[in-house]
């Protein structure tokens, strides 16, 4: 079809949200007049593809570009994307500007950074979910019955982190889909109220008695959806974990009663350990690389038991004794102590990893206060400048270090300019020779350049 007002592209705005505005423009009242409901739903999900892009430049009759902000993770293990597919916004910004902002969409994003207020994905009125429709350009609610402005509504949502967003949503899917929700990864979260699905997991996830009967005891007697097994304890927010790692963890406890009663147990579950967690998660949760997890397991922090190494094709690793070990050489809160995460951006620079830093605190090198209330790197305290101390011997003492690109530039601040300069200055052996930036992987970094830099 003919277009007749042609729009430009607004800083930050979302694929969909600029169709809408433009079928809006040519007096269309509805999306659907303009493009079909199936492109739509793909509009709604991510970048736009080749075919797409000249669909469009053709429409427009002028070259047409968009990126989107938000990632793609491929390596989700749940969802490609954490884009959600169903309208969320921000009902003040919309009333504001009329411009559906492409970032909202991140499932993670809850609140809008202008106006503090929660995002919504349904109309707080009449509950329906909001559709893609010309309405919500002005913040009104898109079922055509009520067509109100979008008000604030005191809603209940508890301020959660990425991680426990993810724990939610994971829920959501085992709950749906009664454990039968790992036979595909989904590209796109489709889920219609995002705030509903977040607050009540939330409360099953944190709710003994709501977490036993609704996912542990259908999941031992389906036996489906192991993941979801109470071992895998990515379901749980870690400060729940660390909370009871010095209590008998509840779970279990209850498992071990429910296989006393039941004598039909699923012959994986019988010799399920104490404390495990994937490998996998332990790089999510705990933040830790493969090098700080295998050097922790030399020294016997991490513990694997043979033949139980390998449970379902995941590598499962003993966690507990690192952090009874770190509780029992915790000293007490100092005033001058402050959180490791506070402390990070400034040692970032030395590169010194953590499995360093927690064997330094175990031998007594470095003094610390584990609080063990919120996850692993939140309870730790040091006292700044011994930690900066610290970690500057460390690097000077190890022959090469080796830095991810991101961090390299970030820490440095390199651009492709400083390349030249750089491999000039330092006189690097030609095989250390740093090259064009878009084509480096991995940076080895010399010990030269940090001693360049750090001399004083
Ligand atoms: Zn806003
Ligand atoms: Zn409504």
């Amino acid at each position: 079809m003919a277009i007749t007002v042609k729009l430009i592209h607004k800083s930050g705005e979302s694929l969909v949200g600029f169709v809408i505005r433009l079928a809006s423009s040519n007096g269309l009242l509805s999306v659907r007049d303009l493009i079909t409901n199936s492109k739509l739903t793909r509009f709604s999900m991510a970048k736009i593809s080749k075919r797409d892009s000249l669909w469009f430049s053709n429409l427009l009759k002028r070259d047409f570009v968009f990126e989107s902000d938000i990632p793609l993770l491929k390596n989700n293990r749940f969802f490609k994307s954490w884009r959600l597919t169903q309208p969320k916004v921000c009902f003040k910004c919309l009333q504001e500007t009329g411009v559906l902002q492409d970032k909202w969409q991140h499932m993670h994003c809850l609140k809008c950074d202008i106006h503090d207020s929660s995002f919504i994905t349904a109309c707080p009125t009449c509950k329906t979910p909001l559709q893609w429709e010309v309405e919500l350009l002005e913040g009104r609610c898109t079922n055509k019955e009520c067509e109100q402005l979008l008000v604030d509504k005191n809603s209940n949502i508890p301020t959660l982190s990425s991680m426990e967003i993810d724990d939610c949503v994971l829920l959501n899917r085992i709950l749906e889909t009664q454990g039968n929700c790992f036979t595909q990864q989904p590209v796109y979260c489709d889920i219609q109220d995002i705030n509903q699905v977040l607050s009540s997991n939330y409360q099953v996830l944190n709710n003994k008695v709501l977490f036993y009967d609704q996912v542990i005891k259908p999941i031992i007697k389906n036996s489906k959806c192991l993941y979801a097994y109470p071992s895998n304890i990515k379901l749980f927010s870690l400060k729940f974990l660390i909370q009871h790692l010095n209590k008998a963890w509840p779970i279990l406890s209850w498992l071990a009663d429910y296989f006393k009663k039941e004598k039909q147990v699923p012959s994986i579950f019988e010799s399920y350990p104490e404390h495990w967690m994937r490998m996998q998660d332990i790089e999510e949760v705990l933040k830790f690389s493969r090098e700080d997890v295998n050097q922790l397991y030399r020294k016997s922090l991490f513990k694997s038991k043979r033949d139980q190494y390998f449970i379902k094709g995941c590598t499962v690793i003993e966690i507990s004794s690192l952090f009874y070990t770190l509780l029992g050489n915790s000293t007490k809160n100092r005033h001058n102590y402050q959180s490791y995460l506070k402390i990070h951006n400034k040692i970032k620079a030395y590169h010194t990893p953590i499995f360093a830093i927690i064997e330094a605190m175990i031998s007594g090198e470095l003094l610390y206060h584990y609080s063990s209330k919120h996850t692993l790197l939140e309870s730790l305290f040091f006292d700044e400048q011994e930690l900066i101390e610290f970690s500057k011997n460390w690097l000077l003492a190890h022959t090469s270090t080796s830095i991810g690109l991101d961090d390299f530039v970030s820490i440095f601040d390199v651009g492709e300019s400083n390349i030249d300069a750089l491999n000039k200055s330092l006189l690097l052996p030609d095989k250390t020779k740093l090259y064009r930036l878009s084509k480096l992987k991995r940076i080895a970094l010399p010990n030269q350049l940090h001693r360049l830099i750090y001399k004083n």
